[in-house]
């Protein structure tokens, strides 16, 4: 392809972009296929010859488009929001132009300090203190590709300088002798990534418990610290979330910091979706205390319109970071003179994508008060969601609606909720994903299309209503007509083990629907991507295995940590 045409193929493409956009809510939400339906569409090898671009974009319309679920649609209230808007788009186009892989200053200087203009930019408008910027000369932030991939990064940071300092006080004893008495801890409702990091730093990873507010106190990480050390363990690492998965719960990060600061714990904080609304600065009270941590992430992938992948971190200490990350030691003995222009030793991989353009586009197109506008109006709706949800006593709300997430379950059993999600996303007409919050199985309805508007909220609430009136119905007449519980109906039991779903399930005036949409597929293919909180199979296993806990604790035999070796989905023990 030449520029030429390159010309005539882009135009069309950025036409082709702006009608799908345009068009989004005349399709489904969610794809109708099954797995492996895109083998009977695409021929199993790669063509020989060129092909002609228009013959591939009919493809993506035969192919490709009806195995998407689409992130951007305006019923899509899965997960947490898929930052995206035009400037952003533009952004990623531009990147993808210059093509630079920018890992060092001298491997395209404009990529480097972007980033490092952008980040502090980004810092202050959420109010970080000024040792988290690069302005100041020991601080400063860097983009990776996930709030995954900035934990494992502070965990490891962490992990060095622990050992650096055990080193020095126990120079004879064994480096893995060390590792082994490290211990690391979060809430129990942290990100599973944040144990993904214990898994892959290999160190003991306690989850600790929340108060009624899902929150982890200081009291909490305090006693725990206390208790392992008097076991000869030595504590090195917390992660704090600010908005839980599940439930958009903040842990208190002034408490847990006074601790980590005590104990000299490294305290990272992952903010990942609602980091974003730090911004505004009615939010900004959620940072408290956070001078006392060392590092901070937050995905502006999630909730500030730049598109994935654009992961923000920050640290107090970039020294840590670079040396927890450096394997060149000439690097190190050098590293004075343009430490505060070189991320090369600031995450796992060597090469960088130009992302910090993107992320400056979307700030100058908005501007901080454009911004702030979109996140108020999300949460505005949010708000909205919850009242007209709090109208039905058929329904509860499960925690507090800060921000762009609410949490609701039907009153009664945990799998009348179950079946409602499952019938409301085999219809199409929306998606939501589950979380399960204290044994509860909520629907979390977050509000994720960048012009998510009133309108689509009523929708929402019109969809999940009748279905639920629909489902209330049927269990009472196959009650009724059974004269007892039978296995189609919801009991009790079925709480404990959350079982599969009945597939013959089908409901008078979604009759059409239900039978397109028969169960052949696992509602669960198209769920939330921590297992823990969604999988039949794996809750059920956890259920088996928290017993086998109990008892073994009975015992006296139970592990409370979470480690490579015997490493469990579980809640602490
Ligand atoms: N932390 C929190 C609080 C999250 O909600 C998520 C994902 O939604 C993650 C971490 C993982 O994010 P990523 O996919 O960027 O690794």
């Amino acid at each position: 392809m030449d520029s030429s045409e390159f010309r005539d193929r882009g135009k069309e493409m950025v036409d082709y972009i702006a009608d799908y956009m345009d068009t989004l809510s005349l399709r489904r939400v969610t794809p109708e296929v099954e797995p492996g339906y895109l083998r009977e569409l695409l021929p199993s090898r790669a063509p020989r010859k060129g092909e002609d671009f228009t013959v591939i974009m009919k493809d993506v319309e035969r192919a490709i488009m009806p195995g998407i679920t689409h992130w951007q649609h305006p019923n899509f209230h899965a997960y947490f929001p898929a930052g995206n808007s035009y400037p952003s788009i533009l952004g990623d186009m531009l990147s993808a132009a210059i093509g630079c892989i920018g890992f060092s200053w001298a491997a395209s200087p404009a990529c480097t300090e972007l980033e490092i203009l952008t980040l502090d930019w980004v810092g202050k408008m959420i109010g970080l203190p000024s040792m988290f910027l690069h302005e100041s000369g020991i601080g400063g932030g860097v983009i990776q590709g996930s709030a995954s991939e900035c934990i494992l990064v502070a965990l490891l940071a962490a992990r060095h300088t622990a050992m650096r300092q055990l080193k020095n006080r126990f120079p004879f004893i064994e480096d893995g002798l060390l590792l082994s008495k490290l211990v690391a801890y979060s809430s129990k409702l942290a990100h599973s990534c944040v144990e993904k990091a214990g898994m892959i730093g290999f160190v003991k990873m306690r989850q600790l418990d929340v108060d009624d507010k899902y929150s982890l106190r200081g009291q909490v990480l305090d006693n725990a610290i206390e208790e392992d050390r008097r076991l000869g363990l030595i504590p090195f690492f917390v992660c704090g979330t600010l908005g839980t998965t599940a439930c958009c719960s903040f842990d208190n990060i002034q408490e847990i910091g006074e601790v980590c600061a005590k104990e000299n714990v490294w305290l990272h904080v992952d903010a990942a979706y609602a980091g974003n609304a730090m911004i505004c600065p009615e939010f900004q009270h959620l940072l408290k205390g956070i001078e006392n941590a060392n590092s901070l992430n937050f995905n502006t992938n999630k909730w500030l319109q730049v598109n994935f992948d654009c992961s923000l971190m920050w640290v107090k200490d970039n020294e840590a970071l670079t040396t927890a990350l450096t394997v060149d030691p000439l690097y190190l003995q050098h590293k004075h003179g343009d430490k505060a222009i070189d991320f090369r030793h600031w995450g796992i991989p060597l090469s960088r994508r130009f992302r910090a353009i993107k992320l400056w586009f979307v700030i100058r197109t908005y501007g901080l008060e454009g911004l702030q506008h979109r996140i108020r109006e999300h949460v505005r709706l949010a708000k909205l969601f919850k009242k007209l949800v709090e109208t039905d006593d058929r329904f509860e709300i499960m925690g507090d609606v800060t921000m762009g997430l609410v949490c609701f379950r039907l009153q009664g059993p945990n799998a009348v909720t179950q079946k409602l999600l499952k019938v409301v996303n085999d219809s199409g007409k929306l998606h939501m994903v589950p979380a399960l919050i204290n044994e509860h199985y909520v629907i979390r309805f977050a509000i994720c299309a960048e012009m998510a508007d009133d309108k689509d909220i009523y929708f929402a609430w019109d969809v999940i209503r009748s279905f639920a009136t629909d489902l209330l119905m049927y269990q009472r007449d196959s009650n009724r007509d059974t004269e007892k519980e039978s296995s189609e109906s919801i009991s009790e039991e079925d709480d404990e083990v959350f079982p599969e779903f009945d597939s013959e399930l089908i409901f008078d005036n979604q009759r059409c629907n239900m039978q397109r949409a028969r169960l052949r597929r696992s509602l669960f293919l198209k769920m939330v991507s921590d297992p823990k909180s969604y999988n039949p199979r794996v809750l059920k296993s956890l259920h088996i295995d928290n017993r086998r806990h109990r008892s073994q604790s009975l015992g006296g035999g139970s592990s409370k940590y979470h480690q490579t070796g015997d490493y469990y989905f579980g809640t602490p023990v």
